[in-house]
């Protein structure tokens, strides 16, 4: 027993200052193999140039395309209206309740057009309707992270602690799927219900759709939003 704890305390934490999910290295630039890929482009391109396998990593430009292509812009007129109703600031907590379900109700809409939000418009939800005193705060991040189709670039400064440990990971590799959104799952799983359809949903994603209804500050299904 003595010597299991020993074993452990001695294994180095992930120290990686942009994930801190992994091991830096000298040669990645002090940060890990896939953050030194995002981070450096251009001299990431000798090392992937070593080994077919690096060619499997998605570059960072081909990641913003991505990110592009599966979230609303900021001119459409999903994120205007919810720039709208955040036009005067949040004052008091019955007027965050009413904002949030109404950018709710947006961002149902969103999941029906089966696009997202960026990671950068989910901190600016964040910073806009966190309440001055913290209490249920955690609630907001869950709400909208869940909603976050880059989550790799999450950031605890950004989209809040919650917000960060529990939905930021790294890009797949190219062989392998994103993960979905839970709001697209969200979508996914209830439009399907209505059609007795139950089985686009792996146990996985049943299982963070789960977590997430459970953790938003809200109850969606007493919203008439059909979603
Ligand atoms: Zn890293």
């Amino acid at each position: 027993m003595t010597s299991i704890v020993k074993t452990q305390s001695n294994k180095k934490a992930p120290d990686c200052p942009s994930c801190m999910k992994f091991h830096k290295a000298s040669i990645f630039e002090d940060y890990c193999f896939r953050c030194f890929i995002l981070k450096f482009p251009e001299k990431s391109k000798h090392f992937i140039s070593l080994s077919p396998m690096f060619k499997e990593i998605y570059t960072g430009d081909e990641l913003k395309e991505l990110t592009l292509e599966h979230s609303i812009s900021d001119n459409s007129g999903y994120w205007k209206g919810i720039k709208m109703i955040l036009k005067n600031p949040i004052c008091d907590e019955q007027i965050r309740q009413i904002a949030l379900k109404e950018i709710y109700y947006i961002l149902t809409l969103i999941a029906k057009k089966s696009k997202c939000l960026t990671a950068e418009q989910a901190g600016f939800l964040w910073e806009r309707l966190k309440p001055t005193e913290g209490y249920k705060g955690w609630r907001i991040q869950h709400l909208f992270a869940g909603c976050v189709f880059d989550y790799w670039n999450l950031k605890n400064t950004i989209n809040g602690s919650v917000g960060w440990c529990y939905y930021h990971a790294r890009p797949p590799i190219k062989t392998k799927k994103f993960r979905r959104s839970i709001m697209i799952l969200k979508f996914i799983h209830f439009s399907n219900k209505q059609e007795r359809i139950y089985k686009k949903l792996n146990n996985r994603e049943k299982g963070r759709l789960e977590s997430w209804l459970q953790s938003i500050p809200f109850d969606t299904m007493a919203l008439n939003t059909h979603l």
